[in-house]
């Protein structure tokens, strides 16, 4: 139910060992980058509002070295999935079958180029500890760990918002997901101990200290996905335009809750709603975050529920099984030791995330488990993180 987390460490030896396996040397280079949860700010993105991402101590890891014969291309093996690719250097480097994983690293790879920066050929093999296609942005974790290994292989450092722009422009371009900023931000600017305030805006960002060794990260996979139907995420985003038209300001950025209320009489029911939860959600992000850095713990759970509340209630993005997880924890709550908790990404499906007390965390989560598993009939996966490293090479 609840899988080990193994140490960066750890799994950087793995994977060198598994090159050595397979391409029988050891290899020259290693570089690793995290998947991440979102604590607090959703559906804030392109609303230019707040997100607060936390990198998890999962990881995608990378060991490369040259070819020892005279091949001209990348060559790559996924030890996760048993997977081997390769694709050649010609420029730009070629778009891989739809779907396929290796367009995560052709894009960044392409993104170099157009830097003209040139890798040469490559062996590599990679090992991740990040659920893949599980909302913890395993796509992100590839990309800015294959940006990472470019690098040091060429000893071309970029400035890490501009990695992760590259990062974000190769997942729009080459595998067709036209995602925000977060994960790639959080991914290459995370810091160990530390949560990522991004303003979508302006793109700055802050490094917020979460230290206190008594408090950590449950997330709950509730291992369902609802498919969308009628355009779900598009009609909000239309929404929130509309909203943002009728107040008379660029974006929800820019309206408050006031300036909401005063324009009630002029706006559908839905669409008034859907700017509740925006315009609510850009003002709890910071506040959380100053919450959590401060370590106001009531606050910081207060928040995560009433994010919670709103994503359900005003912006209709959850789902039973999400909601069954939160409440759960919100039932065993403070007492139990859980400080707050939430639906977090997306929607319709995915993970909760929840701020609890480390000397609780086994009782919770069995709790957590099995009271899912009685009111859903679903096996949920859980795992504890601690705010983990951004990319790094090992
Ligand atoms: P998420 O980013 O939430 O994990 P996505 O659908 O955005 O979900 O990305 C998942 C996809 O990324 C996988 O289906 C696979 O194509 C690719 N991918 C990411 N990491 C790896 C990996 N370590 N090995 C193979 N494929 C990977
Ligand atoms: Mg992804």
């Amino acid at each position: 139910m609840s899988d080990q987390t193994i140490s960066l460490q750890q799994l950087g030896d793995e994977t060198a060992k598994q090159f050595q396996l397979r391409y029988g040397r050891a290899p020259r280079w290693i570089a690793a980058a995290p998947g991440r949860v979102n604590i607090i700010g959703e559906h804030t993105d392109y609303n230019d509002g707040f997100v607060f991402p936390m990198a998890i101590e999962r990881y995608t890891v990378i060991a490369a070295d040259r070819p020892a014969g005279a091949s001209q291309q990348i060559t790559w093996h996924c030890a996760r999935t048993n997977q081997s690719a390769s694709f050649p250097l010609s420029k730009p480097v070629p778009k891989g079958e739809p779907k396929h994983w290796t367009n995560y690293i052709r894009g960044v790879f392409a993104g170099f180029q157009q830097r003209g920066v040139d890798t040469g050929p490559l062996d590599a093999l990679m090992l991740s500890t990040v659920p893949l296609g599980g909302g913890l942005s395993s796509s992100a974790a590839l990309e800015v760990a294959t940006a990472t290994l470019i690098e040091t292989v060429t000893g071309h450092k970029l400035d890490p918002v501009e990695k992760a722009l590259l990062c974000q422009k190769a997942e729009h371009d080459y595998a067709g997901m036209p995602c925000g900023i977060m994960d790639q931000f959080i991914s290459a600017l995370g810091r160990k101990d530390h949560l990522l305030l991004l303003d979508c805006r302006s793109r700055k960002t802050e490094l917020v200290p979460m230290n206190d060794p008594a408090v950590e990260v449950l997330i709950v996979n509730t291992n369902v996905k609802h498919e969308l139907t009628g355009g779900g995420y598009a009609q909000r985003r239309k929404q929130c335009e509309e909203a943002a038209r009728i107040l008379g300001v660029p974006s929800l950025r820019d309206a408050d809750a006031a300036m909401l209320e005063n324009a009630r009489a002029k706006m559908d029911a839905t669409v008034f709603r859907r700017a509740r939860h925006v315009i609510g959600e850009i003002e709890r992000t910071p506040a959380a975050a100053r919450a959590i850095q401060t370590g106001d713990w009531p606050t910081a759970g207060r928040l995560m529920y009433a994010s919670h509340a709103a994503l359900r209630d005003d912006y209709e993005v959850s789902c039973a099984e999400l909601d069954a997880a939160v409440e759960i924890a919100q039932e065993i709550g403070d007492a139990g030791g859980v400080i707050g908790s939430r639906m977090t990404g997306g929607g319709f499906g995915g993970c909760t995330v929840s701020l609890v007390k480390t000397a609780s965390v086994a009782d919770i989560s069995r709790k957590i488990g099995e009271a899912y598993r009685k009111r859903t009939g679903i096996e949920a996966t859980l795992f504890v993180s601690r705010p983990g490293a951004g990319a790094t090479i090992l």
